[in-house]
């Protein structure tokens, strides 16, 4: 028999938000807390728009104490402050501008930084005034969304980053949330100056009242799409809301049988992020410990 195919497992820094907000902070409880010498590192903690000498300064020693501590970051991920602003999807095309400038800049950041990778979701279209909720996005819209990913890839391309990344979220206002619109946007994306790729999250396709069955709806998401997904972001969660709970905490993942279907789908040689937020109230040493705890969990269970 030969061995199961490695899964690399890291750690999004999401969790550093307002608490481990610079590298010589992060790399050393990462590398040596936690045990992990992969990350994905969230713009929480830099923010594209700081002026550019800021912005530089901080990609200099994130690059610097990454490499002195052995952490590979593999990518840039958006992170919770600016997905709340309805970024590419807004009602006012000057503010899709300004969005779309932030990522630029977020490119140019992790050009140097070092980190070749960047992504997130994309944006959201508003609520009606009445609560209902539109299935589709208005074809207008997407076609505008569409080009700007197109541009953005050119920038990206000009910048040296390799992959960029979409994350499909559990909202009917933003997208894509099912798989035929995910596998039309990667369609529509072929000739794109750099690859757009998927990230997907486990808290994203179970979500259960967007998909009635969660367990075969993330099997459904890694098996459809395995040709496209080249990140995975992992957490425990009920299927009720998208929890981003640490794995200190009882809920309906099954990390075993997580790690089965990744090898199962194909996606497993992709890497594996835990992503998890924690009240900002939260004290930030009982979070190390469940993250340390967490981590050991997950190494087990991916072998
Ligand atoms: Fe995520
Ligand atoms: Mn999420």
């Amino acid at each position: 028999m030969s061995a199961p195919v490695a899964i690399p497992l890291g750690i999004n820094l999401g969790f550093c938000t307002k608490r481990w907000v610079t590298p010589e902070l992060w790399a050393p409880l990462v590398r040596e807390r936690l045990g992990l010498d992969l990350v994905q590192f969230s713009l929480d903690l830099v923010d594209p728009m700081w002026p550019d000498a800021v912005v530089e300064r901080h990609a200099a020693v994130i690059r610097r104490q990454a490499a002195a501590h052995g952490i590979a970051i593999h990518s840039a991920f958006i992170g919770l402050a600016h997905y709340t602003f309805n970024q590419l999807l807004h009602p006012d095309p000057a503010v899709r501008d300004y969005a779309e400038n932030w990522l630029v800049r977020a490119y140019r950041f992790a050009a140097a930084a070092g980190i070749t990778r960047v992504g997130g979701p994309l944006g959201a279209v508003a609520a009606r005034a009445d609560g209902s909720e539109a299935d589709a996005l208005d074809e207008a819209d997407y076609e505008e969304l569409v080009g700007r990913m197109l541009r953005l890839a050119e920038q990206a391309r000009g910048l040296g980053l390799s992959e960029l990344y979409v994350e499909p979220t559990p909202l009917r206002r933003e997208w894509p949330w099912t798989i035929p619109q995910a596998r039309r946007m990667m369609a529509d994306l072929g000739g794109s100056a750099v690859p757009w790729r998927l990230c997907v999250d486990w808290g994203h396709g179970t979500f259960r009242p967007l998909y009635p069955e969660p367990e075969a709806e993330m099997e459904r998401w890694l098996v459809e799409l395995a040709d496209v997904i080249t990140a995975v972001h992992i957490q425990q969660t009920d299927f009720a809301l998208d929890r981003h709970w640490d794995f200190t905490v009882p809920g309906a993942v099954d990390p075993v049988a997580a790690a089965a279907l990744l090898r199962r789908s194909g996606v497993a040689p992709s890497p594996v992020f835990l992503e998890v937020f924690y009240p900002f109230e939260h004290d930030s040493a009982s979070i190390l410990k469940a993250l340390e705890d967490s981590m050991n969990t997950l190494r087990r269970a991916f072998g």
